[in-house]
């Protein structure tokens, strides 16, 4: 304790320029590494910050600000991942850095975390909370991130800021935890255990299918891949700001390329839910991938934002709590055109996917920084309803901003498309191959 109380005086001192104010905020912040926890958990009003490939963690509390939101305090989060901060309180400027790596933030506004310039992410602002720099948690993930340059995420449900890659580790764990459990009933009414869009209409009785557990197959085999090109007649999608392209064609060209692609592996079954220029309905769509039994849902998509800056990759899974801004505007934008009955139980039902689905997401955005070099976001969560209604692992992949004149360039090149094509087939054959490693470690196991 006392070793930490040191450390963070030594870092006030080198800050030594800055004004008493600043100082004394510092040494406010550090009263927390003197504190003793008491209170585990994330429900006691404390965060766990960790790693996932490192044994040390640390508690800080949850703050609570005057608009009712919840902060991590910004000095012992950056702390703890050995990321520097400087405070300017004339300018009201923060810069969180580590190595070259920085991110610029002015206080209470909303911002583009600038660290990467290519990528700017809107994140909400960070405030001054109980007398100390405060972020709130739904931006530290992506904070953090920015800084580091390695995935980070918040848990809600752990109350845990955890930095690194889903591991295929826990991966293997969920699966045979859910192939060790008898299958449970699903509660049919809790009023509490509901999340859906909001909406004002709610879906009438589940059909059966929606309550039906995992096949055996789905657990660890990876034969039937349904492969969903976004949008579609009269709904053309995103429309370029440069050159007018449309969304719709780039899906289907996309999606066209990788199906070609796993139809070349063999073993596998490559549905899609459209070939031609047709409307169809997001809840069709979702019906045709499950009538269809298939045992993993890809969706392709181009993304537009109002700031023509914002460019790259994002592979989302799904989650009720988009993981922030950005990934509640997508969101938003591929719902917008749906004539969807809006979900209930689907949180709950999709809940047995998810690990696999953020998995999927991972290898894909893995392969797809690998082959295109296109900068990598973290995965992302979003409330998708074609991610939410499917019953198999599924993602959504926004393969480039076409509100962005340089990616929009990129979209409409047909050489770029097919290499996308191929790192989202080769993301696909990746996530095959860590299933059945996993498949084949169960068996031996017997
Ligand atoms: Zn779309």
């Amino acid at each position: 304790m006392n070793h930490q109380d040191t450390k963070g005086i030594k870092k006030v001192r080198r800050l030594g320029r800055i004004p008493a104010f600043f100082v004394s905020l510092c040494l406010g912040g550090s009263i927390f590494f003197a504190v003793e926890p008491t209170v585990s958990g994330g429900a006691g009003g404390t965060a766990l910050l960790k790693w996932t490939y490192r044994q040390d963690q640390a508690q800080v509390p949850i703050l609570q600000g005057l608009d009712h939101k919840a902060y991590l305090p910004l000095l012992d989060t950056a702390n703890f991942y050995g990321i520097q901060v400087d405070f300017d309180p004339l300018k009201r400027r923060v810069i969180l850095s580590k190595g070259k790596s920085k991110a610029k933030l002015v206080l209470s506004q909303e911002v583009l975390l600038s660290g990467d310039p290519e990528a700017p992410l809107p994140i909400d602002p960070v405030e001054m909370v109980q007398g100390q720099l405060a972020v709130p948690v739904g931006s530290a993930g992506d904070l953090v991130a920015a800084v580091l340059n390695l995935n980070v995420r918040y848990l809600p449900e752990e109350g845990t800021l955890l930095a690194g890659g889903i591991q295929l580790e826990e991966v293997r764990r969920e699966i045979l935890a859910q192939a060790a459990t008898p299958p449970t009933p699903l509660p049919r009414s809790e009023p509490t255990r509901v999340v859906a869009i909001p909406t004002q209409r709610t879906l009438g009785t589940p059909t059966p299918s929606l309550l039906r557990e995992p096949r055996p197959s789905q657990l660890y085999q990876v034969r039937r891949i349904i492969i969903d090109a976004g949008h579609g007649g009269h709904d053309s999608g995103a429309k370029g700001r440069s050159f007018g392209t449309m969304e719709k064609q780039m899906t289907l060209d996309i999606a066209s390329k990788v199906s070609e692609r796993l139809e070349r592996d063999g073993s596998l079954t490559v549905l899609m839910s459209r070939k031609g220029d047709r409307y169809i309905s997001l809840k069709d769509r979702t019906q045709f991938a499950n009538r269809h039994g298939g045992d993993l849902f890809v969706s392709i998509h181009c993304n537009s934002n109002p700031n023509r800056k914002v460019s790259g990759t994002e592979v989302y899974y799904y989650n009720a709590q988009a993981s922030n801004k950005l990934a509640s505007m997508s969101a938003l934008r591929e719902n917008a055109e749906t004539d969807f009955t809006p979900f209930i139980l689907v949180d709950l039902l999709n809940k047995k996917y998810r690990d696999r689905s953020h998995y999927l997401a991972e290898r894909m955005a893995e392969s797809i920084h690998r082959k295109l070099s296109q900068h990598r976001r973290n995965t992302q969560r979003g409330p998708f309803y074609v991610l939410g209604a499917v019953e198999m692992p599924s993602i959504l992949i926004e393969t480039a901003f076409l509100s962005n004149k340089e990616e929009e360039t990129k979209l409409r090149d047909p050489y770029w498309r097919e290499k996308i094509a191929k790192a989202i087939a080769e993301g696909i054959l990746d996530y095959r191959a860590d299933m059945e490693k996993i498949d084949g470690n169960r068996q031996a196991r017997r």
